[in-house]
């Protein structure tokens, strides 16, 4: 009989019992805010709003950052290329933002990366990208920016940097400095944050209708896609954070303001190994640029853009996107990548409000607030870094139709979850990791995804000291991983944790599945998964795996929904 694992029961513990007492708050307490969508947007919204003391709810159709908030770049940047589109206080809004991240918000999530960009012209080449990336710091600087500032590289120098680098066509580098978070781990802990500040946060909820008095809406109808049961979620103002379903969301208000296209880009994964480099890459391609950036073991490479009008829930690469990056990062390389190489590809959809133009690269990152209707605010567009900007101006709106009686926006001196006590115990690593017996290494990964948090993932360990063995197929993942994303981190199903709360289903060539062979009985005994739903699924993930694999072959867009080699969508599990 194995020892019971502790109790989390803080409010910032999601887990089965948290899940059911704010199912229970959702039909007996009337809320300031109900926010529609756990991505990046929605969590910062409900976290500015929790944090100037509002009771807010959060309701997300499958698991937190299950949409674009998992599949982005994940770099955290002002972005370079729009300095070229001149939209300079975008950058430089988003620069600020990189160094409260860096510093202040989430420093254990959000990290320094290089990037080399090689210069294959003579004098004007050097001349006009030297100019954007001194414009870049000087705007990065008047953000507060830490980070080292560019410097111009040789040939020799750019192939002492990435030897991998074909010499024929180079004429030297600009090296200069941006960041990086797990987007999903860190929205996760913007979700978690908001939950310790009283937001009732509940995922596979899917809001199917709209609560109305009169004209003004006064909250939801949301379907549990567990058990098919629906509540009715009462509340003073109800915000839309639905990225690319914000349409479909606003029609179930019968209502049509803005549009917002969705805009696919996928991303390959591939070993380290095979492409000697000490730092990351960006190179240009006719449309936009493409990345080579550091992932653990891995370099992520992206990204594409073209239009996407099928599913939203389950983007998926073709053929033909695989091969068109594949390309440009050959274009530079000495020995190519093949498609043998890749050990992982994903998708996203970016959210873009629909502007004047009819090519999607070139429509407006910026965000936009609005009222669609009384007592509905919605909020779109944007990018990952500056979600926290998007919070606050969705939350003053919203606060000015409420007629005030709420505090400031603080999130910009507010660090997240897992900050609190982190530099402490990076110092302290190395006793951590003698007292658990892990590596130093697998420590420092924790610590990476957990912050100070590590400190309860690891106390898990003192009842059940066999989960210290890693997932099979990776080193870089513990098994006590998986119980703490059950007992803590709102994890629900197989794929929430093969593919968000660790990202194994991209780093590794078997995408998680004899992981989750390994992990399917420990979230079962947490969840209380019997022997049917363990195998479902088992069977759901292997179909999904498949269905994107499937997809990958095609040379046209396909989604990855499992359903469509036969699986029921493990969400709903085939009853509603
Ligand atoms: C390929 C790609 C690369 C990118 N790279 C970067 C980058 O490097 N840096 C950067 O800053 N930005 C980047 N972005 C942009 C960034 O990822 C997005 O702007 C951001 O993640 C959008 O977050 P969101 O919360 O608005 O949307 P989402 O993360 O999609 O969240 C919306 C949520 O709403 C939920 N939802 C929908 N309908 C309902 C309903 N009826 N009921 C309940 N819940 C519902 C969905 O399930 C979803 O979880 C990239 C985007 C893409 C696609």
């Amino acid at each position: 009989m194995s020892e019971p694992f502790p109790a989390f029961d803080q409010p910032r513990h999601l887990g089965p019992a948290q899940r059911e007492q704010a199912l229970a708050e959702f039909s007996s307490s009337e809320f300031d805010l109900l926010v529609i969508g756990c991505g990046v947007t929605g969590a910062g919204v409900a976290l500015d709003a929790a944090s100037r003391g509002m009771k807010v709810a959060v309701v997300e159709q499958r698991d937190i950052a299950s949409g674009t908030s998992s599949r982005s770049s994940k770099l955290i940047h002002g972005g370079l290329r729009y300095l070229e589109q001149l939209n300079f206080s975008l950058v430089k809004e988003a620069l600020r933002e990189r160094s409260l991240l860096l510093q202040t918000v989430a420093p254990y999530l959000v990290h320094p990366v290089r990037f080399l960009y090689p210069l294959r012209h003579r004098i004007w080449e050097r001349l006009y990208v030297g100019a954007g990336v001194a414009l870049y710091d000087a705007l990065a600087k008047l953000g507060g920016n830490k980070l080292p500032v560019h410097r111009h590289l040789t040939r020799k120098g750019a192939l002492k940097e990435i030897p991998a680098l074909d010499p024929v066509s180079l004429v030297g580098a600009l090296q200069y400095y941006d960041a990086q978070v797990d987007d999903a781990r860190h929205t996760l802990a913007v979700a978690r944050t908001a939950a310790g500040m009283g937001a009732q946060v509940a995922t596979s909820m899917r809001v199917t209708g709209f609560r109305q008095e009169g004209d003004k809406i006064t909250g939801a109808v949301a379907r549990c896609l567990e058990t098919g049961v629906e509540v009715e979620v009462r509340a003073r103002h109800v915000v839309n954070a639905t990225g690319v379903w914000t349409d479909l969301v606003e029609e179930l208000a019968g209502q049509d303001s803005v549009e917002v296209t969705a805009s696919k880009g996928i991303h390959i994964v591939v070993p380290q190994k095979l492409i000697r480099s000490a730092t990351g890459m960006i190179i240009r391609t006719e449309k936009s640029v493409l990345f080579m950036i550091p992932w653990s073991q891995n370099w992520i490479i992206g990204t594409t853009d073209t239009k996407w009008d099928l599913d939203k829930a389950h983007p998926a690469a073709s053929q033909t996107d695989i091969q068109y990056v594949l390309e440009r990062l050959n274009s530079v390389l000495l020995s190519p990548i093949s498609e043998a190489d890749i050990v992982g590809v994903y998708a996203g959809l970016r959210p873009l409000l629909t502007g004047e133009s009819d090519a999607t690269s070139k429509l407006s990152r910026e965000h936009a607030v609005w009222a669609t209707a009384p007592g509905l605010t919605t909020v779109a567009g944007g990018k990952y870094t500056t979600y926290r900007v998007m919070a606050k101006d969705t939350i003053d709106a919203v606060i000015e139709d409420l007629g005030g009686g709420f505090r400031e926006s603080a999130t910009e001196r507010l660090p997240l979850i897992g900050v609190e006590g982190y530099e402490q115990l990076w110092t302290d690593r190395a006793s951590l990791a003698e007292r658990h017996g892990l590596s130093v290494r697998q420590v420092e990964r924790l610590m990476g995804r957990y912050g100070s948090g590590v400190v309860e993932v690891l106390g898990i360990l003192r009842s059940r000291p066999e989960l210290s063995a890693h997932f099979p197929g990776s080193d870089d993942y513990v098994l006590v991983e998986a119980v703490y994303a059950a007992l803590a981190e709102a994890a629900l199903h197989l794929d929430d944790v093969l593919t968000r709360r660790t990202r194994i289903s991209i780093e590794t060539p078997d995408r998680g599945l004899a992981a989750a062979e390994a992990i399917a009985p420990l979230m079962g005994e947490v969840l209380g998964w019997d022997d049917s739903a363990l195998a479902r699924e088992l069977a759901h993930y292997r179909a999904r795996v498949e269905a994107e694999r499937d997809s990958q072959r095609q040379p046209d867009d396909h989604t990855a929904d499992a359903a469509r080699i036969g699986a029921p969508d493990v969400r709903t599990a085939g009853r509603l």
